[in-house]
């Protein structure tokens, strides 16, 4: 099996993305996000461990890109606590940053930044994840990724480098964090040009999570989720027009500060206004390979 692949999120028939190439250095992660969907699909997914043949592998199939985007990653996050020690990241980044491709970084990681060096080598941008500027509540929603007040920071200093920079709100849980009104300011004062957005999808094991977590947020949920809303590609849904609701409050408070917008996976792409994963700035980048 290839470690690079085409980016399909799940078969979602939703996904508004341009072509792009998938790599995921670890199978599973170990920031404990209680919404997180890939855990509904990988088994013993918290146990976040290197795929086997990693180097060796990405070697040979690095050696065959052809321009392409490479979104790292999608069913974990490339910056696990683990990668700390195991530096295996940025082992893959020090082949990929030799090779014909363009990196698409997902990550809710502080630790991005020390490999900043091998970003500047290919055409490369980050998305960060921030849910929430409440740090309390993502410890409790996110519990062992670092804090949004220091993902700020690293947003700060990839910009300071020239890194573009996207950042996700999502998944947004109705009554938990629906009003990013005050993040999305703070991220255009620190320079942010694009948000993707998009509205938490339930599964039976995020749900028993969310549910354990936050029972009376849960009870609220259920009706929304289980009665009114939407069954789409084996994800319980809000109602649809519930979901254009918080996202088109987001895309008008993204508008108003200059903020491009992107929906994901929510059926709503008519109120995007750039390309809704972010890629359209790695056009903008100026870290070009020489
Ligand atoms: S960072 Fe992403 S992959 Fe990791 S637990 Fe959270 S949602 Fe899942």
């Amino acid at each position: 099996m290839s470690l690079i692949s085409k980016f399909d999120p799940w078969h979602s028939a939703l996904c508004t993305c341009p072509p792009k190439l998938t790599f995921n250095p670890y199978t599973g992660c170990d920031h404990h996000c209680i919404y997180c969907y890939a855990s509904s699909y990988i088994p013993r997914f918290f146990n976040c461990r290197p795929k086997k043949d990693l180097i060796p592998k990405l070697k040979k199939e690095a050696a065959k890109l052809k321009g392409e985007i490479i979104s790292i990653a999608n069913s974990s996050d490339p910056y696990p606590n683990v990668e700390a020690e195991t530096g295996l990241t940025r082992k893959c980044l020090e082949i990929l940053s030799c090779s014909n491709c363009r990196i698409q970084i997902i990550t809710k990681s502080t630790l991005v930044t020390r490999d900043i060096d091998l970003l500047t080598k290919v055409p490369s941008m980050v998305s960060v994840t921030i849910t929430t500027d409440d740090n309390a509540l993502a410890k409790l929603i996110e519990p062992h990724a670092p804090p949004p007040s220091k993902r700020l920071k690293t947003i700060e200093e990839l910009l300071a480098r020239d890194i573009p920079v996207s950042v996700r709100i999502d998944p947004i849980i109705p009554f938990l964090n629906d009003d990013p009104q005050t993040l999305i300011k703070n991220l255009a004062d620190i320079g942010i040009k694009h948000v993707t957005a998009s509205t938490y999808k339930t599964k039976p094991g995020n749900w028993q999570r969310l549910s354990t977590a936050f029972p009376k947020t849960a009870e609220k949920l259920k009706p929304l989720y289980f009665q009114k809303g939407e069954k789409i590609s084996r994800y319980s849904y809000l109602p649809k027009d519930f979901r254009h609701k918080i996202m088109n409050t987001i895309r008008i408070a993204t508008e108003k500060r200059g903020i491009r917008f992107g929906t994901c996976r929510e059926n709503l792409s008519h109120l995007n206004t750039a390309t809704c994963d972010g890629s359209w700035l790695l056009s903008k980048t100026n870290n070009t390979k020489s």
